[in-house]
């Protein structure tokens, strides 16, 4: 057995902000190193039609997710932003 294996890597996380212009409010989202989100957030996200994202409180812009497959379990990412 490799160390590395044995070894539970450390994830770093950061919290996202609002991509929006002169926006940059914190997002109730966190980010690995990976630019995955921790948790389920697909199944938190507000939906339109096929569309999934997180409405900035203040600028009401939206951080858009889609769910991909990583290492074999579904995960969520951030895949963009829409301004109001
Ligand atoms: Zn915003």
């Amino acid at each position: 057995m490799s160390e590395v294996a044995i070894k539970k890597k450390e994830t770093k996380i950061h919290v996202l902000r609002c991509r929006g212009e002169g926006c940059g409010a914190l997002l109730a989202l966190e980010e690995t190193e990976e630019g995955l989100l921790l948790g389920n957030m697909a199944d938190l996200a507000e939906r339109d039609a096929e569309v999934a994202f997180f409405r900035c409180r203040r600028c009401g812009g939206r951080t858009l997710v889609e769910e991909v497959e990583f290492e074999g379990k579904m995960r969520t990412r951030v895949s963009g932003f829409a301004a109001v």
